[in-house]
């Protein structure tokens, strides 16, 4: 079930499926970059259930995002991106 989003640039709808909601995409008219969803979203019950079958990790570094990752990743994925983003203290 795809998620309607206008586009910023050209106000072309376009339809997101919900396993890419995390995903930067880009607009099927005037191809301008699509930014992930970083808003609530009104969903029915089964966009819902679709919505949280998506792993979505972010890194986080002093309240800014270093890293954001769709999809499963691996424990050595993950350990690498926070000690990546870990402040370096003298
Ligand atoms: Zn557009």
């Amino acid at each position: 079930m795809p998620v309607i989003r206008a586009c910023s640039h050209c106000g072309q709808k376009n339809r997101i499926p919900a396993k890419y909601l995390a995903s930067t995409g880009r607009c099927g008219a005037c191809k301008s970059p699509l930014p992930s969803i970083a808003e609530p979203l009104a969903v029915d019950d089964a966009l819902f259930d679709e919505v949280v079958r998506i792993p979505n990790f972010v890194v986080l570094s002093r309240g800014r995002v270093v890293m954001q990752q769709p999809g499963v990743v691996s424990h050595d994925q993950m350990e690498q991106w926070l000690r990546s983003a870990a402040p370096v203290s003298a």
